[in-house]
């Protein structure tokens, strides 16, 4: 069940700074780019920021504000991106994101999970898919040569994108296949990872989704999964440790194919054409991956935690990984974005089913600042932030898939 109450001190210790809308300042490349919170951003109000949602959460839980009037979608325009938890964190040890989710928790539990999002979940349970798509045709991608290393110990775990870009799934096999690393697919056993289910606060279901894929792995004798998604990836590790500890480690293809390279068993033989690129940080490959710490106990006052605390403020999410491989690829220049690694703006694709305009205004506010950095391409490796970032009038841009990319040049 949600406990709002358990938050309760992270609602009484905002002091209304306005951190969480902004990086800090001495991260700061001027005025334009940098603020953090693409709600904020849009809408212009408080009320749409990590200090306005945790002060509607005291209202929810104190019972002077319901669901209902928008409040609802107002809650689920947030992307979830957790760049208002990291930088709130610059100033105040407070838990602003893990606010937000017990707070959709609670409005789940309370029937007002918006629609969108119900159908989500509905088409996990009926065809294990986000897109309610064939569940026999998960691999229907896959080439008749194909063949697992039976007795392999590690997974390529595809993820439900798949049904619309299987080419990264491809060139990880490829590189995987490049580097001598023995893995094996789960086949019809692949079901979504359920990043759609807690972080919308549908914890009943995520937590029965959960311990079937646990199961599975264990089923498959499975010690590694290697995602070729950065959404599973970021799942796996940080909310999956949600609900109990993993028996099983969790790689993203990138922190595989920089090690391969680094380590001098996979090499990149071909070249292409110059290109100077921006890096994209996926908040599921970066800030958003790092494992859940529980924390049970008393705090006291100044908000001294015993027993202590660990904080996890985004440094431990996967940010070398990508920049090692794009450094290592002949002719590629790599520009930072002003906004990077922890303080990554989001790319809205996860707002885009409860407010479509919205999502398209903040790809293209982070197009904008990739185009700032004179790069002729973006670069990431999330399907979801492919969809987002590619597809779009303004700041047109040319979107790579980095997977993809290395895979095209060995
Ligand atoms: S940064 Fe933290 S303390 Fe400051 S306004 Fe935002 S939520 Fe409140
Ligand atoms: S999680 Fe992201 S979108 Fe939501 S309030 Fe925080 S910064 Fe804004």
């Amino acid at each position: 069940m949600a406990d709002l109450k358990k938050f309760e001190y992270t609602m009484d210790s905002c002091n209304h700074c306005g951190q969480c809308k902004w990086i800090l300042s001495p991260k700061m490349h001027g005025w334009d780019f940098s603020q953090i919170c693409p709600i904020h951003v849009h809408f212009g109000f408080d009320a749409y920021s990590g200090q306005g949602l945790i002060n509607i959460a005291k209202e929810v839980m104190n019972g002077t504000l319901q669901y209902g009037d928008g409040l609802e979608e107002m809650l689920y325009t947030c992307t979830a991106c957790g760049a208002c938890d990291v930088n709130c964190k610059n100033v105040r040890d407070m838990e602003l994101l893990d606010t937000i989710l017990e707070l959709r928790a609670h409005c789940t539990e309370h029937g007002a999970l918006p629609e969108a999002h119900r159908k989500t979940a509905e088409n996990i349970e009926t065809s294990h898919n986000i897109y309610g798509l064939s569940h026999e045709n998960r691999f229907s991608w896959l080439p008749d040569s194909y063949k697992d290393d039976e007795d392999a110990d590690t997974a390529l775990f595809v993820g439900c994108s798949v049904y619309k870009h299987p080419e990264p799934a491809l060139a990880a096999i490829k590189i995987l296949r490049a580097g001598g690393v023995k893995f094996k697919l789960l086949h019809e056993d692949e079901w979504c990872c359920g990043s759609t289910l807690w972080r919308t606060g549908q914890n009943e279901m995520a937590a029965a989704l959960v311990s079937r894929n646990r199961e599975i792995f264990k089923k498959n004798c499975i010690k590694t999964v290697i995602t070729a998604c950065a959404e599973c990836f970021g799942s796996f590790r940080a909310g999956y440790t949600r609900f109990g500890e993993n028996e099983f480690e969790v790689l993203h293809i990138t922190q595989v194919a920089a090690d391969l390279l680094k380590t001098g068993r996979l090499t990149v033989t071909k070249s292409r054409e110059s290109m100077r690129v921006t890096y994209h940080d996926p908040c599921m490959l970066a800030r958003l991956s790092e494992p859940y710490i529980p924390w049970e106990g008393v705090i006291h006052p100044y908000g001294l935690h015993e027993p202590e605390k660990q904080w996890r403020r985004g440094e431990h999410g996967e940010y070398h990984a990508p920049r090692e491989i794009l450094n290592a690829l002949p002719g590629i220049e790599l520009a930072e974005m002003p906004r990077n690694r922890e303080d990554a703006f989001c790319c809205g694709a996860n707002a885009a089913g409860i407010d479509p305009e919205f999502s398209k205004q903040t790809a293209a506010e982070r197009r904008r600042e990739a185009a700032s950095t004179g790069a002729d391409a973006i670069v990431s490796c999330c399907p979801f932030c492919r969809d987002s970032l590619e597809n779009g009038s303004e700041y047109p841009m040319r979107y790579l898939d980095l997977t993809e990319l290395l895979a095209e040049m060995l």
